[in-house]
């Protein structure tokens, strides 16, 4: 910590730590804690954020006006006026330029204060202390989540990644089962106390070796990130591997992370954030899907404030049965853009879709395709296992959710990815509205 904390020029390790306290908070403490972040960033941003500054000069006062009276902003808004999102003299506040797009194919450059993203990593530090993983023991990544390899190869990030043992050395987007298998063993062999990749890196790893039969060695725990942790991933790769799994949602200029618990529930890492769910502007009961909308309290250089990511979640309901207290989402959808859209208007998201396959234990993988505005393809990846009586269902529960629409399941067409191996359980072809 004295060491890499100053040549970082970030307190990563004093937040994990610290994070521990802060989970022993009463829920009173953690919340006034959070106020005055928040109270903190927004006089910040009424200062010397221009955007924010000509809303003062109309009468928000960011001392006193509540939180749900400033405009929610988005990627694309401050892509576009980047000049009146950033605060004055940000040059010289210490900052990262962060880079994301390699798997959404939506390009996104913005800078964060070092202050912030060491928050943000002490708390993926402390998740995985959470699940019995501490800081120095080895982890393996598997697949290449940008969060992990961001143009890793500076001496910061290699000096970071050996004092940690952290490697990349299953790190590829093939997941034939030959590559898989192959990812697994290797995995196997470096004797990790964590494996954390791609949710469908892992479930092809699991095929693989329960296919083949063999035994892997297994990690203390293992956490998915990045894509939608489909349940019949989590089953098979779990009895794979014999190994509790977490499933991952974060989102970096934001500075939203969660992490399921036992329960399967996401609890969000309330020291970074805090978190909305809405839906046309109204927060969200619980139990009902809406827009994911994050302030960041630790942003200043570009302060996040009422930041939609761009995600869908349904907020949990009342404290979690597992007993660990803070904000919880009940489940979290991908990208509003994996939506589908129907001639009525009424837009679906994988959330949707997800609960059929919870009954199709034939379905190793699907991915919906929206050709057109009237024609949906439902590809499929199956096991020995997948039977007709699954098809018929999977058909049916299409066609009951998307009324104007032809629906067709198809287990002949390869599922897509993205050039950096992301799986997308949603694929919109570009079309006229
Ligand atoms: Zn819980």
């Amino acid at each position: 910590m004295v060491v890499i904390e100053p040549l970082v020029g970030a307190r990563y390790l004093s937040t994990a730590q610290w994070l521990r306290e802060f989970d022993a908070w009463s829920p009173e403490r953690r919340r006034s804690w959070q106020r005055e972040r928040l109270r903190s960033v927004l006089s910040h941003a009424a200062a010397r954020v221009p955007f924010y500054r000509r809303l003062g000069e109309a009468g928000f006062d960011p001392r006193t006006s509540p939180l749900h009276e400033l405009p929610t902003v988005d990627k694309a808004q401050i892509r576009d006026d980047m000049g009146r999102f950033l605060s004055q003299g940000w040059e010289r506040m210490p900052h990262l330029v962060k880079a994301t797009g390699g798997t959404t194919g939506d390009p996104w450059r913005y800078v964060l204060d070092k202050q912030a993203w060491g928050h943000m990593y002490g708390a993926a530090l402390h998740c995985r202390e959470q699940v019995g993983c501490r800081y120095g023991e080895r982890m393996v990544v598997l697949g290449s989540p940008p969060s992990l390899v961001p143009g890793g190869t500076s001496w910061k990030a290699t000096l970071r990644s050996q004092l940690e043992r952290r490697l990349v050395a299953a790190a590829g987007v093939e997941i034939d089962p030959v590559a898989s298998l192959e990812r697994a063993r290797q995995a196997g062999k470096l004797r990790a106390a964590l494996w954390y990749g791609y949710a469908g890196t892992l479930a092809a790893m699991a095929d693989a070796v329960i296919d083949a039969g063999v035994h892997i060695p297994p990690p203390k725990a293992i956490i998915s990130t990045s894509e939608m942790l489909q349940p019949a991933w989590r089953d098979r790769i779990e009895e794979a591997f014999a190994a509790p799994l977490f499933d991952e949602y974060g989102c970096n200029d934001g500075g939203v992370l969660a992490q399921t618990c036992r329960r399967g529930r996401f609890h969000v890492a309330d020291s970074l954030s805090l978190i909305e769910v809405l839906d046309e502007g109204q927060a969200c009961p619980p139990g009902v899907e809406g827009d994911v909308v994050v302030t960041n309290l630790h942003a200043r250089v570009l302060p996040f404030l009422r930041y939609r990511v761009g995600d869908r979640a349904v907020a949990g309901e009342g404290p979690c049965p597992c007993g660990q207290p803070g904000t919880t989402l009940e489940r979290v959808a991908g990208r509003q853009g994996d939506r589908v859209r129907l001639p009525d208007g009424v837009e679906l998201s994988a959330v949707a879709f997800g609960h059929v396959f919870k009954q199709t234990p034939g379905v190793r993988r699907w991915q919906v395709v929206q050709e057109n505005p009237t024609h949906l393809t439902v590809r499929i990846e199956g096991t020995g296992g997948f039977d007709p009586s699954q098809e018929e269902l999977i058909l049916s529960y299409f066609q009951e959710r998307c009324g104007g629409v032809l629906v067709r399941i198809t287990m002949s067409e390869t599922i897509e990815r993205s050039p950096a191996g992301k799986h997308k359980v949603v694929v919109v072809r570009p079309f006229p509205k």
